[in-house]
């Protein structure tokens, strides 16, 4: 069997590169003699190897030299409460959009420890668009200001952030980091969990300002604190050797291929590719407001569930895989991260075609 094309919104599509250095290297690092995932990570070799993680993530964010840049673990959903508990030290308090059920969920957890204000929603139209803000609903005694800047399971992003004047920006971008330029200095903090871009699961990366870090709320505890990673290089304890070392791999893909602004390019490339031909066709739609359209996640239908159900059927046989829609919004997703060729989407769209013309 040959390798097919993988849309899952995450764990998703890694590079044939990636995967192959990673091959070669399995078994012995070079001048280690060892696997990676044998390695201590109190090692030189294994040093060498986060540093230039972290070196990677810098140049290639362009990230400023005020903020700390953390491999932790737990996932993105760690940083649900990891945000409140070390950046709403002083009024217990922050604005929250909720564009999608990662934008509930980070709030709901939030909730738990201080108070939340919803400022907008989606939910009104199954979160098919961004809402607007209105800067009067602010809170300006809040903490931190929070969006999810990619809306993995709905498919929609921001294109406009807000102006949050002097409350630091929190941006959740799991499923969009390093597929477009993002100015890391209008931010307070950005995490992402690495399995929809970055690499495998098991690492989440933190970027955060150093001056939001060091207070805690009561309680919080040693692991959930920014400051103990932040002090220790990200290796207070054992971190995910063999993930960070695989999303090293694919930082350096990712220079190799012209950085950030150049994989943009070419993301735009493939989901107007996707977005032109749902826009042109009788059989399939886009279920996403048009400005507010994601350049990772794209949801489409046919209208019936059961022509959705044999689209997805035939697809997988045809090669095209994991293109079911999230369990709680159904119809179609594909997802087309960074490692997704363009070709993959172009030859999704030609059998989108020849499906519309057997079904019509
Ligand atoms: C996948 C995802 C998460 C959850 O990440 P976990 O690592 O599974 O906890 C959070 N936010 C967004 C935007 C996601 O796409």
């Amino acid at each position: 069997m040959s390798r097919i094309y993988n849309f899952s919104a995450g764990p998703s599509m890694l590079p044939l590169e990636v995967l192959e250095r990673a091959q070669k290297e399995m078994t012995e690092y070079p001048g280690a003699g060892m696997s990676v995932m044998e390695m201590s990570h109190r090692s030189k070799d294994y040093q060498a190897i986060i540093d230039s993680a972290e070196a990677l993530v810098r140049e290639l964010m362009h990230v400023p030299d005020n903020y700390k840049v953390l491999f932790l673990q737990g996932g993105g959903s760690s940083q649900f409460a990891m945000i409140p508990m070390n950046l709403a030290v002083k009024n217990k308090k922050a604005d929250y959009v909720i564009t999608g059920q990662w934008a509930k969920k980070a709030a709901a957890e939030a909730e738990r420890y201080i108070t939340v204000n919803r400022v907008a929603s989606s939910a009104d139209k199954t979160f098919s668009y961004i809402p607007c803000l209105d800067k009067s609903t602010f809170s300006s005694d809040a903490d931190y200001f929070y969006i999810c800047y990619n809306n993995t399971i709905y498919g929609t992003r921001f294109t406009e952030l807000p102006d949050t004047g002097d409350v630091p920006l929190v941006a959740d971008i799991s499923s969009c980091i390093m597929a477009e330029e993002i100015d890391v200095s209008k931010f307070g903090l950005l995490f992402a969990g690495a399995q929809k871009n970055l690499g495998p699961a098991g690492v989440t990366l933190v970027i955060v300002r150093e001056d939001l870090i060091g207070d805690v709320l009561d309680g919080t505890p040693t692991m959930f604190n920014y400051q103990t990673h932040a002090d220790n290089g990200s290796m207070y304890n054992t971190p995910p050797t063999y993930a960070i070392y695989v999303l090293k791999l694919v930082l350096e893909w990712v220079k190799e291929n012209g950085g950030v602004g150049a994989l943009q390019k070419i993301n735009e490339k493939k989901a107007a590719i996707l977005y032109d031909y749902l826009d042109s066709s009788e059989l399939f739609r886009g279920t996403v407001d048009k400005a507010d359209r994601s350049l990772m996640n794209a949801p489409f239908v046919t209208g019936s569930d059961d022509l959705d159900a044999k689209f997805v059927k035939e697809a997988k046989e045809a090669g095209f895989v994991n293109l079911k829609g999230h369990r709680t919004v159904g119809g179609m997703r594909a997802s087309m991260y960074n490692a997704m060729p363009t070709e993959g989407v172009e030859k999704l769209v030609e059998f989108m075609k020849k499906f519309e013309a057997e079904n019509k």
